[in-house]
């Protein structure tokens, strides 16, 4: 398992990443800016989830961090033609492909969701992950290897503080 984007280096990378997922159409060139505006998305989405679920709503700066990132990505809405709805990205770049991010969003704080997207609480780790626990409380992405290595340091901070 790789982190979503943190080792993206270059426009060309991302396009190699979006492409492997099937988000680039074929030919569309990622320019530095759209690279740029990448690495704003993630970064804002990231400021974002890393706080508490609970604190998210009441805080003022991840909300403006959000609607900074959802900005970048706008959405329009579209007729499926089976009279379902759908959001399709007004992006009409080679970055539309990173609109379902923000479409994600919105469904999430629909079917209420949203809360379980996460940033794992290891330092080293700060991977994205869905929490799918019934009491939705996890706070690391893989608790046998995340969560055991921040219990394992708190008990040598606590042996060294004693
Ligand atoms: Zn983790």
């Amino acid at each position: 398992m790789r982190p979503a984007t943190s080792e993206l280096k270059s426009a060309r990378e991302l396009g190699a990443w979006m492409s492997r997922r099937g988000l680039l159409s074929t030919g569309a060139k990622i320019t530095s800016a759209m690279f740029e505006t990448a690495l704003e998305l993630r970064a804002l989405v990231r400021d974002y989830l890393q706080r508490d679920p609970v604190e998210r709503s009441k805080d003022r700066d991840a909300i403006r961090s959000l609607n900074k990132a959802l900005k970048l990505f706008p959405l329009v809405v579209e007729a499926g033609g089976d009279g379902s709805m759908l959001l399709k990205a007004a992006r009409e770049d080679a970055l539309a492909g990173l609109s379902p991010i923000v479409a994600q969003f919105y469904d999430g704080s629909r079917n209420g969701t949203l809360d379980r997207l996460k940033m794992c609480a290891s330092e080293e780790c700060r991977r994205v992950f869905f929490d799918r626990s019934k009491p939705a409380t996890r706070r690391w992405c893989v608790s046998s290897l995340c969560g055991n290595r921040m219990k394992t340091r708190s008990y040598r901070e606590r042996q060294r503080a004693g």
